[in-house]
């Protein structure tokens, strides 16, 4: 059901959403950079864009889900799609780890800092496969909604959707009313974003004016070596499957998902992205409803190849920083306890920290670490989440194209949103 591309709204002198937001994103850096006084005034629009897409996020999420649900009628297929999806992430959040220490060996940017421990701190407990899968439930689906539990809420989605395939033809005006409902929030959708631009000027702005050269520069080495993987994992990683694959080019995946990462980038949250990655696979991407409507909430709560990315090096990092030598055993174990705790963690700014203790602790590596990270954090944040949601989309258009849910020639047109 997605729309053509030449209905395509076009403002500001035709100048396509992406490339807007791109102006405004770096608007945003040169005003942060020049006019740090000037950049906390904006904040208030910055704020109000957020709480826009924030506010759209457990309706469009439910909506869209359940009217997708009812789209596919074959339940095998719900069940291929659900075990395809799962098996991408797995996979690509291992490659994402396997590549931060693969350039934190390379670079080694803690070499040099000579830190020293104090006695290490005990680190907060992970929940147990058992407590995960037994919360997936919603007790209380308004409770649900009203925390914004977005895996519950997809519990929920597909229940009632696979519930209303298997009534047939009497619930067919329940069916009716839940595609029409899709339909209204795409809508809302789309006139929020076309606030993007100024929203995304004034949240960069922000981030950029408070963390000045000063902040930065004892610690470029490390961001750097940070950015560099998460470049080299959305260039190798994902064009490669996406060519490999599904013979897709990957010039047109990374215009097509533009304002879904320039948004990620300036929010660093993933499930604040997660209408506007929405609105790209449908539009950009060509990628059906159905496939858009589960994986990428699944994807936004549970794969976070970035955060994974970032672990990996800042494991890496501190081991060097602190002069400590990992074993092969400690390798394999930073790659598990990254992988799952990546999964753990929300699609929110700043989670990715919070889990670093858990990955840190299960290798005994000093959780001082996270102190001297947090500072710069959210400069980390950034690409990471770009990161986090590039996978989303890059899982969904591969299981989309693998279902034949993937609309080739919207995807293949030069002329996107
Ligand atoms: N901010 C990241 C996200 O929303 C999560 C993290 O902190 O690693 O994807």
């Amino acid at each position: 059901m997605s729309q053509s591309p030449t209905r395509s709204r076009r403002f500001l002198g035709g100048m396509p959403l992406w490339q807007q937001i791109l102006i405004g994103l770096a608007l945003g850096v040169l005003v942060g950079l020049l006019f740090k006084d000037v950049a906390p005034l904006l904040a208030p629009l910055g704020a109000l864009f957020l709480n826009a897409i924030k506010m759209l996020i457990v309706p469009l999420v439910f909506v869209s889900l359940v009217a997708g649900i009812t789209c596919m009628q074959d339940t095998a297929k719900l069940g291929r799609i659900s075990a395809k999806t799962i098996a991408i992430y797995l996979v690509t959040t291992a490659f994402a780890v396997s590549i931060g220490l693969l350039f934190g060996a390379l670079f080694t940017p803690g070499e040099g800092m000579n830190m020293v421990a104090s006695a290490t701190t005990e680190a907060k407990q992970a929940p147990s496969l058992m407590q995960i899968l037994v919360g997936l439930v919603p007790a209380n689906p308004v409770a649900a909604f009203a925390e914004g539990n977005i895996l519950q809420i997809i519990v929920f989605a597909i229940a009632l959707g696979v519930s209303m395939n298997l009534v047939g033809e009497k619930a067919a005006p329940a069916v009716k009313l839940f595609n029409s409902l899709a339909e209204v929030f795409y809508k809302l959708t789309d006139l929020v974003m076309r606030f993007a631009p100024i929203g995304v000027f004034a949240l960069i702005a922000g981030v950029v004016s408070a963390h000045g050269i000063e902040v930065l520069l004892p610690l470029a080495g490390v961001i750097g070596v940070i950015y560099l993987a998460s470049i080299a994992h959305l260039l190798l990683v994902y064009g490669g499957l996406l060519g490999l694959f599904a013979r897709l080019s990957p010039l047109r995946f990374f215009q097509s998902i533009a304002p879904a990462l320039a948004v990620a980038f300036s929010t660093s949250s993933s499930s604040g992205t997660l209408p506007v990655s929405i609105e790209c696979a449908r539009k950009n991407l060509g990628v059906s409803e159905g496939v858009a409507g589960f994986v990428l909430p699944v994807g936004a709560t549970i794969n976070m190849d970035g955060t994974a990315i970032y672990q990996g090096v800042l494991a890496l990092f501190i081991a060097q920083a602190f002069g400590i030598d990992l074993s092969a055993g400690q390798y394999l174990m930073i790659i598990l306890t990254a992988t799952l705790a990546s999964i753990g963690t929300a699609g929110v700014p700043g989670a990715g920290l919070i889990m670093l203790g858990l990955v840190l602790t299960s290798v005994g590596l000093p959780l001082e670490g996270v102190a001297l990270i947090a500072g710069i954090d959210r400069i980390l944040d950034m690409a990471r989440t770009t990161v986090n949601v590039a996978g989303d989309l890059m899982t969904t258009t591969l299981v989309g194209s693998s279902e034949n849910e993937l609309d080739r020639d919207i995807y293949n047109s030069s002329n996107k949103e």
